[in-house]
């Protein structure tokens, strides 16, 4: 006898027997990552969003959207920890089933550790944890860290985040030689906007190790419209 667990769909709440049911799952608008060569760069929507970024190539899964905007915000500001599940598997076989080069490991976002004590919750790392389990790859949560406690981003300008987040980021000496010893790696955020803390993390890995090859990823890009 087939027992079928029934839960609700995370999106539309129908009973389902997976965390998001099949019609919400049809229903989702994801970027057609073939055509870009797994490279969303190409695209010129996107190019134009991240014009000022040094990092060359960005994969994500989809625009800053209903209904993936309200799975990603279910699971920073209510700690929906299945959200992070339902779009881990999500983003595994959209984005990393049909890449020829996985990394070694995936660098989670870090935020800055009062932030961190403070909310006990990191919501990249929630999300890198089902990618990494789903993928068979391994996180590094140590390798960088945020050294400046930075205020929100939200409500600064492009220019105003730049300078926030200058040498935000740092390695420590442990950290050096690792890195050192890595030749491909991730960094993953749950959403790209400007780009401009991702690219401050970039940077700082580049600058300890220039031969590094660096994957940008993230579960949305919010694009300019
Ligand atoms: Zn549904």
């Amino acid at each position: 006898m087939k027992i079928t667990i029934v839960q609700r769909c995370l999106i539309c709440k129908q009973s389902t027997s997976t965390s998001i049911c099949q019609y919400c799952i049809d229903d989702l608008i994801l970027f057609d990552l073939q055509r870009y060569q797994h490279n969303l760069m190409y695209s010129p929507k996107v190019s134009l969003g991240l014009a000022k970024v040094d990092f060359p190539s960005v994969m994500a899964l989809a625009d800053y959207q209903w209904p993936i905007s309200k799975l990603l915000t279910g699971l920073k500001f209510s700690k929906n920890v299945p959200n992070a599940h339902a779009l881990a598997t999500i983003f595994v076989k959209h984005c990393l089933n049909s890449i020829p080069n996985l990394p070694q490991l995936i660098i989670p976002m870090p935020l800055h550790k009062n932030r961190y004590l403070n909310r006990k919750f990191n919501q990249s790392i929630e999300l890198a944890k089902h990618i990494c389990k789903l993928s068979q790859l391994d996180m590094d949560t140590s390798i960088i860290s945020r050294c400046k406690s930075t205020q929100a981003q939200t409500d600064l300008s492009a220019a105003q985040r730049r300078k926030n987040l200058h040498n935000a980021f740092e390695v420590d000496e442990v950290s050096k030689l690792r890195l050192k010893s890595l030749n491909h790696v991730a960094l993953f955020d749950d959403v790209i906007t400007t780009g401009t803390t991702m690219n401050c993390a970039y940077l700082c890995l580049r600058k300890h190790n220039p031969n590094l090859k660096i994957d940008v990823w993230s579960i949305c890009l919010t694009l300019v419209h």
